[in-house]
């Protein structure tokens, strides 16, 4: 049975958002995926060496900075660079992924004035994935 990547934050069980809060999905197919041992759970962000909790941050055309008006570019390529690595470790059939994240958005994300306001675009590790050629969805696609 092929693996699925999934936003750790979907997956559940971890704190890994920038407010520490949960967004576990409760999706009665994304639940049995998780059942069967199919998900491969990642963290951009996370992995890329940022804490738990952390500033916001939003896409700024290329780069990606946060609300204290740091550069944080760096981390979400490193972190990105390892969650395509592990998708194909794992030969993923495709992934789902946060959607409005920097990292993980797949159709939308935070416009970059940190006013709530998104516009179309893709998180990092999204783009980055895709340009590896794997398909991802949002959790908002999954039915
Ligand atoms: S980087 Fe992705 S997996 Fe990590 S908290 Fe943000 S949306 Fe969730």
């Amino acid at each position: 049975m092929k693996k699925i990547l999934v936003s750790q934050c979907l997956y559940g069980g971890c704190a890994v958002r920038y407010d520490g809060k949960e967004k576990a999905c409760v999706h009665p197919t994304f639940l049995r995926w998780k059942e069967e041992g199919r998900l491969v759970p990642v963290c951009p962000e996370v992995f890329g060496g940022l804490s738990v909790p952390r500033p916001p941050a939003e896409r700024v055309g290329d780069k990606v900075i946060n609300a204290e008006g740091n550069d944080v570019t760096d981390a979400y390529i490193r972190g990105a660079r390892e969650a395509v690595r592990l998708a194909k470790e794992h030969d993923v059939a495709f992934a789902i992924m946060k959607e409005g994240s920097p990292s993980c958005g797949s159709k939308r994300v935070y416009d970059g004035t940190f006013t709530g306001n998104k516009v179309s675009g893709r998180g990092l590790a999204v783009e980055m994935l895709e340009e590896a050629g794997i398909k991802v969805i949002s959790e908002e696609e999954i039915k």
